[in-house]
């Protein structure tokens, strides 16, 4: 059989040419048919340059439907997809070059002005102008078979943030993908009348994998916006049925005055992951519209390892249970499940986790156990019905003389406070303990956040010892593209607070 994941995708293009696939915000319409033959037309460009299996296509590219057929159609030819972050910049584009030695870059024009090309390949452009991909379509000849491939065979190069260190190409294959995909389309149900509302990057897996994949699988339409702008995502509500975003979508949809139940009516799924979901706006968002979001767990290496369910209870603060198909435990040093109630690291099994670092033999192996659990660099608990939380990623664990502090546990607490509108709780050098726990804070209203008030709301509620030593008042806290606090940077930039 045939496991080139493009197979399954072109099946359902194929049988839905009519229908709309992308419903795009200045009006404009594509069907399956469509994106079926701009596959094919791209198909024919990359094999034209030479792209085979296992070659991989680096794309720092606009959100665009020709992108998704870029992305499918290196499939098609058996390439491996390499996405970019296009906010990266030249140098940064140089490593992912010198790294992933691709056998095509596609770069749109008014991305960053890398002119770094790949040594021994080629390099084209996609934008609405000057256009050198879409002429090379216009010209191409389609290409209309689906290359063999195997379940195990890479399919894309997903790189890591990286916030520590450079960073790694994680290799998923069409097994990854696959199972991945059909076993979402189960877990949240998906309709045929279903109308995803998508309005996040196509350089991750959130964006490429978990939203598109659903709607793709099931022949049904996608609201199909560039990037995230509040007002266009509240336009659009109304004609959707499944939304699926990062955490900050949600908290700046609340600060729109016109979200409101009547606008998410026709709304069955709000879908919440790429990080933590606050309980404050879990809650703020139920009572605003009348629903409760579904916050899901997963990460470049695994796509989603967990989901909060369908039907049944959504609870704030947790990331639910394994999807069929993936074992989670929570482990101690020595790789042992512990009971429920104990933190530890979070470990992951299952056709949904990936092949290991792209020419990182060492550090694939650090990162799996024997019996093939891959250690995920969460830190988590479990409860008595299998239940997952996530308490923070374990290199921002912090250790203050000799005891654990988990930031999660500190920040919702301070964010309960009525002055804070949110927190970062990190650990930075000290002389004394080590590390000194810091609560970075962003303000709700005028009033400064005072140690002596903030102190005061955890006397009763939190040991003496995981209770910050300094508050900072910052005017917002730095996040990535997906919406994640970057805690390496406040502790880079609070390094020296107790020096
Ligand atoms: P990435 O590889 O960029 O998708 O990042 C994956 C990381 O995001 C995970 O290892 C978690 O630390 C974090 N993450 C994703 N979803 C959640 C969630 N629902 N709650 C808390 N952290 C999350």
């Amino acid at each position: 059989m045939n496991a080139n994941f493009a197979g399954d995708l072109e099946a359902v293009f194929a049988a839905n040419r009519n229908h709309p696939c992308f419903r795009l915000a200045d009006g404009g319409v594509w069907t399956f048919g469509d994106l079926l033959d701009a596959v094919s037309r791209l198909a024919g460009v990359l094999a034209g340059h030479g792209v085979g299996r296992g070659d991989r296509v680096l794309a720092q590219v606009d959100k665009t439907p020709e992108a998704v057929a870029l992305y499918i159609a290196t499939l098609k030819v058996g390439g491996v997809y390499v996405p970019l972050n296009t906010a990266y910049t030249p140098p940064e584009v140089e490593y992912f070059i010198a790294d992933a030695e691709p056998r095509l870059f596609v770069r749109t024009s008014s991305a960053t002005d890398s002119s770094a090309a790949p040594a021994n390949s080629a390099m084209l452009t996609l934008s609405t102008e000057g256009d050198s991909l879409k002429e090379a379509m216009a010209a191409a000849a389609p290409f209309d078979a689906v290359v063999a491939r195997q379940a195990d065979d890479l399919a894309a190069l997903v790189y890591t943030s990286g916030t520590t260190g450079r960073s790694k190409g994680a290799m998923l294959t069409h097994g990854n993908i696959r199972s991945n995909a059909h076993a979402l389309r189960r877990c949240w149900g998906w309709r045929d009348d279903d109308v995803l509302l998508h309005a996040l990057p196509l350089f991750h897996v959130h964006g490429l994998f978990i939203a598109l994949h659903c709607a793709l699988l099931g022949g049904t339409p996608t609201v199909f916006l560039p990037r995230f702008d509040a007002g266009e995502v509240l336009r659009w509500l109304p004609r959707s049925t499944v939304m699926m975003g990062v955490p900050t979508f949600y908290s700046r949809l609340l600060n729109q005055p016109q979200l409101n139940r009547e606008r998410c009516a026709g709304v069955r799924l709000f879908i919440s992951g790429s990080a933590p979901l606050t309980e404050a706006t879990f809650h703020a968002w139920e009572a605003r519209t009348g629903h409760r979001i579904l916050e899901r767990y997963g990460m470049s290496e695994t796509i989603i390892n967990t989901s909060n369910p369908l039907d049944g209870e959504r609870l704030a603060g947790t990331v639910g249970l394994p999807l069929p198909g993936v074992e989670v435990r929570v482990a101690g040093e020595d790789g042992a499940s512990l009971p429920p109630g104990e933190v530890g690291m979070v470990e992951v099994c299952g056709e949904n986790v990936f092949k290991g670092y792209w020419r990182k033999p060492a550090k694939t192996a650090e990162e799996f156990r024997e019996d093939g659990f891959f250690i995920t660099g969460d830190l988590g608990v479990m409860d008595g019905a299998g239940r997952l939380s996530i308490v923070g990623r374990s290199k921002d664990l912090i250790i203050t003389g000799g005891y654990n502090v988990y930031p999660k546990e500190v920040e919702v607490l301070i964010d309960a406070m009525d002055e804070v509108a949110e927190s970062a709780v990190i650990g930075v050098p000290h002389p004394d303990f080590g590390e000194g726990v810091v609560a970075v804070v962003v303000a709700s209203g005028g009033a400064a956040v005072s140690l002596e008030r903030m102190s005061a709301h955890l006397h009763e509620r939190l040991a003496r010892f995981k209770q910050p030593k300094l508050v900072v008042q910052v005017p917002s806290l730095p996040r990535n593209s997906m919406g994640k606090v970057q805690k390496n940077r406040l502790r880079a930039q609070f390094a020296n607070l107790f020096a």
